[in-house]
């Protein structure tokens, strides 16, 4: 199908959903951790090759260019069928900045490769220095011949020992007046020499995440996208594509669809205080949905996300803790174990959205630089 806008809503939901179901492999599913590209490499490679890796991409770079409102039914239809996430920021982050800051010899070097899964992408921004105050990064990239060579340190990478390539924030002027004006945007192949990673455990025992030092990695001229020292604008450019894809009804729908198999095994829909709290977040879950189907739109019409979307960042991962914390007091007695448990013939895992749904006010930047954004640049509040 040439283009899936045509269908209406309801056919295309039935299709998304039987093309997932046949597809789909059955030991991939409702896992409590993120999915490595060994495991989910085929099925990317299936989604790409039926033309859907990249919902929200033009045509002409091999996406699907669909609607908000068609956008949500693939959240939600993933949701439902239990597919893992897979390392997804060269589709959502990287490919969206490149079309918009890259050369041609960029968009054409890198953005099949993401449709075609050759290209796997991290995100090299904080430091253990630098995390909120992302600004004052100390990687440096030194200009040597026809490359750069760049020194420091990266942490919190995810997915970093599975990704290909890196985007990477350097500092390339250390005199310049404003911390960020001295900061370019860069493209990394992670096979250079002088690369070094050393995985970080998470909380659940699962290394979705790493440390990942530079020592004299030398990269070719051409990686710098944008112009030199330029880079702040392109980063918080990528933060917006990146708080959209945090901002996706996506995680906080698995969260409650697993608050709802427990809710109703434990019969406390008859309970009229539990069903208020329940409608409540079903309510906000709505809500964001219809949030998040706004700024799709915003994108699709080739616009840069303002500072607002920080809201929709903050409202989802709140939704998606309070969503998981009703989960846990849903469980009971047994929310106190991990893996997988019964609840009339249904297995839920009640610990691992809580867990997964921790971090979520941290990264992409932490809650409260989000709402210091909202403030400062939305609300025009005074600093003091
Ligand atoms: C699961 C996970 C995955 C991640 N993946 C990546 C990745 O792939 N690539 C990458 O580059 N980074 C990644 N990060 C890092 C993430 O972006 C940072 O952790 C985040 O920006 C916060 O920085 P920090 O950890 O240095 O905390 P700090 O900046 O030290 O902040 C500590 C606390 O102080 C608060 N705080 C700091 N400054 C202010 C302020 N001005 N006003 C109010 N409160 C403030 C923060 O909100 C936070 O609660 C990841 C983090 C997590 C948890």
């Amino acid at each position: 199908m040439s283009d899936w806008n045509e269908l209406s809503d309801e056919a295309f939901r039935k299709e998304v959903r039987r093309f997932f179901e046949t597809n789909y492999p059955q030991e991939l599913r409702f896992l409590s951790r993120r999915l490595r590209w060994s495991e989910c490499k085929p099925w990317y490679l299936t989604l790409s090759k039926q033309g859907w890796i990249a919902p929200a991409w033009p045509k002409e770079y091999g996406g699907m260019a669909l609607s908000p409102a068609k956008q949500i039914i693939m959240v939600e239809e993933t949701e439902r069928c239990g597919i893992g996430r897979m390392p997804d920021q060269g589709i959502t982050q990287v490919g969206p900045t490149i079309m918009r800051y890259g050369t041609q010899a960029q968009k054409q070097k890198y953005l099949q490769p993401i449709i075609d899964g050759e290209h796997v992408w991290c995100q090299g921004y904080s430091e253990p220095n630098s995390g909120s105050d992302l600004a004052s990064l100390q990687t440096t990239a030194v200009r040597e011949g026809d490359s750069w060579v760049i020194n420091g340190s990266k942490i919190w990478t995810s997915m970093s020992m599975d990704a290909s390539h890196m985007y990477i924030l350097v500092r390339t002027d250390r005199n310049a007046p404003k911390k960020q004006e001295g900061i370019s945007f860069m493209l990394l192949d992670m096979k250079t020499p002088g690369i070094t990673i050393r995985p970080i455990r998470n909380i659940a025992g699962h290394e979705e995440f790493s440390q990942v030092f530079f020592d004299n990695v030398r990269t070719p001229a051409g990686a710098l996208v944008g112009e030199l020292n330029k880079g702040w604008t392109i980063a918080k450019a990528l933060l917006g594509f990146e708080r959209l894809g945090i901002g996706s009804p996506r995680r906080p729908r698995y969260a409650f669809t697993r608050l709802e198999k427990v809710a109703r095994s434990r019969g406390l829909m008859d309970d009229p205080a539990f069903a208020d709290r329940f409608v409540q977040l079903r309510l906000d879950l709505a809500d964001l949905a219809s949030l998040y189907g706004r700024y799709v739109e915003q994108v699709r019409r080739g616009e840069t996300l303002g500072p607002d979307v920080s809201i929709l960042k903050i409202w989802s991962m709140e939704l998606n803790q309070r969503v998981s914390e009703l989960l846990l007091e849903a469980a009971e007695e047994k929310s106190m174990y991990e893996g997988a448990l019964d609840f009339d013939g249904e297995e839920v895992d009640v610990l691992a959205p809580f867990y997964m749904s921790r971090p979520g006010t941290i990264y992409g930047g932490s809650n409260e630089i989000q709402r210091n954004i909202v403030s400062k640049d939305v609300l025009r509040l005074p600093a003091k």
